[in-house]
């Protein structure tokens, strides 16, 4: 059996990870976990979300059949005593998939709706339609809108992840939530220079900050993502902290990108995240409150590309574009501006057109149409001039510090690792990797 639950949680606390991880001890003594519970983080631009829309599936192998009712009946309990119903934007789902009768086309409908749950938006009314479909067992809560994270959860359980990170989640006791969280920072520090690179974003070097643990009122003591149970077990084995209630390995599509979708920049819609390959079309400019802001083409239509303030010193390597430079973006889009989570800057123009000089300066330009002249001696030109410029950046990958990166974001260190394990040539040629502890860490 499987469950997929979404939406218990508000932003004054509670979080659906850890209803999950009560249910996981709940439902010990009816069957155990096949391989990992999951932790799916669905579109990140969704506006229904309290924080990272995530939602849960738990894949049961139950000692008895007889067993179900009573399973199903445990779980919509725990739903509703830990659920913040009061919260008007908490609309909690609960699905039961049956391990049998799950057939060919039901497991394609259910792939389909899971990976539309991460990269488009979708209405209660399809996960409806599915369930409905499909005989499958569901509890919707007030506008049902949980069932779309719940069923895209349990979707991901039946079908499989394509790529596949781990997380340990570690939680409070009840009686210190929403009081500061006591973690011996050398720990950290410790725990991860012992399990960096098959751990990330425990910390930031950068800003020489500890970025794993959150700062909202919720259960959550720290989170620890790698890419094995065994990798986070490691670092978390290391961690000296206050009283760790329960924990539980997660294993997640975070960090793997796949949220984004390989497209055109005349493709581009609202609330979905892409891949895009663009030139430079119009130059970096910082805009009040530090965002960095240029704009991508392709020859058909033009984009434009965000480094917002959170994003620290990747801007400076956004200041750094010019126009006619090759890159490709990746990003969430929302009011028609790309949220930039990397860059690969594929080739740098060593062109700019720009005033002519004269004596020792750039000459003004008079008005638009009307021509260039020197301010000291006067001398006049129609047109400005394309001059070679010296570069101060190099062709390769750059990402966000991690400090702003999204869930769903693979970061660098991952396409290392991708790159070694496929030998894949053609991506080698193409990544220049900067060094990882030169990046900031971020947290979930
Ligand atoms: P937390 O990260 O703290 O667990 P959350 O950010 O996951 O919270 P939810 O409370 O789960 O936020 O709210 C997100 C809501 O949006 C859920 O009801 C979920 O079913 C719904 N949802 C998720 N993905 C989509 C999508 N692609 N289209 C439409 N609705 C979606």
């Amino acid at each position: 059996m499987i469950i997929g639950i979404d939406d218990t949680d508000s932003k004054n606390g509670m979080c659906t990870t850890y209803l999950g991880a009560v249910l996981i001890e709940k439902l010990k003594s009816y069957g155990t976990i096949i391989g990992y519970p999951l932790l799916i983080r669905l579109n990140p631009n969704v506006k229904y979300k309290t924080r990272g829309n995530a939602a849960i599936a738990l894949p049961l192998q139950l000692k008895s059949s007889k067993d179900v009712g009573q399973i199903k009946h445990i779980v919509t309990a725990t739903v509703e005593d830990m659920a913040v119903f009061s919260d008007e934007n908490t609309n909690p789902g609960v699905v039961f998939i049956g391990e049998t009768g799950v057939r060919g086309k039901m497991l394609d409908d259910l792939s389909i709706f899971s990976r539309r749950a991460v990269q488009d938006v979708l209405e209660i009314r399809e996960a409806l339609e599915l369930l409905e479909r499909y005989g499958i067992s569901y509890h919707g809560y007030k506008n049902m809108r949980g069932l779309i994270g719940a069923l895209a959860a349990a979707g991901f359980a039946l079908s499989g992840l394509p790529d596949s990170t781990f997380e340990l989640i570690a939680y409070r006791e009840k009686k210190r939530w929403g009081t500061q969280r006591q973690i011996d920072d050398d720990s950290v520090w410790e725990a991860d220079a012992a399990s960096s690179p098959d751990t990330w974003d425990t910390v930031d070097y950068e800003n020489k900050r500890i970025v794993f643990a959150p700062h909202s009122p919720d259960p959550i003591l720290f989170g620890i993502r790698g890419k094995s149970e065994r990798a986070v077990e490691h670092a978390f084995s290391l961690i000296r902290s206050e009283a760790v209630e329960r924990y539980v390995v997660y294993r997640t599509n975070q960090n793997t990108d796949m949220h984004l979708i390989q497209a055109s920049v005349s493709d581009v819609r609202d609330d979905r995240s892409y891949i895009l390959n663009g030139r430079v079309s119009r130059s970096p400019r910082t805009i009040e409150g530090g965002h960095v802001i240029f704009e991508v083409a392709d020859g058909r239509s033009a984009l434009e590309c965000a480094a917002f303030e959170p994003t620290k010193n990747f801007r400076g390597i956004i200041r750094q574009l010019h126009t006619g430079d090759e890159v490709v973006v990746y990003g969430s889009v929302k009011d028609k501006t790309l949220n930039l989570e990397k860059i690969r800057i594929t080739s740098l123009s060593q062109h700019e057109l720009l005033n002519p000089l004269c004596c020792g300066k750039r000459m003004k330009s008079v008005g638009r149409g009307q021509g260039y002249r020197c301010k000291k001696c006067g001398t006049a030109r129609e047109e400005q001039v394309i001059e070679t410029v010296q570069r101060n950046i190099s062709p390769g990958f750059y990402e966000v510090p991690p400090c702003a990166r999204r869930h769903l974001s693979k970061p660098l260190i991952r396409f290392e690792a991708t790159v070694a394990a496929s030998s894949c040539a053609r991506w080698h040629a193409s990544v220049q990797l900067i060094d990882p502890h030169e990046q900031e860490r971020t947290l979930s």
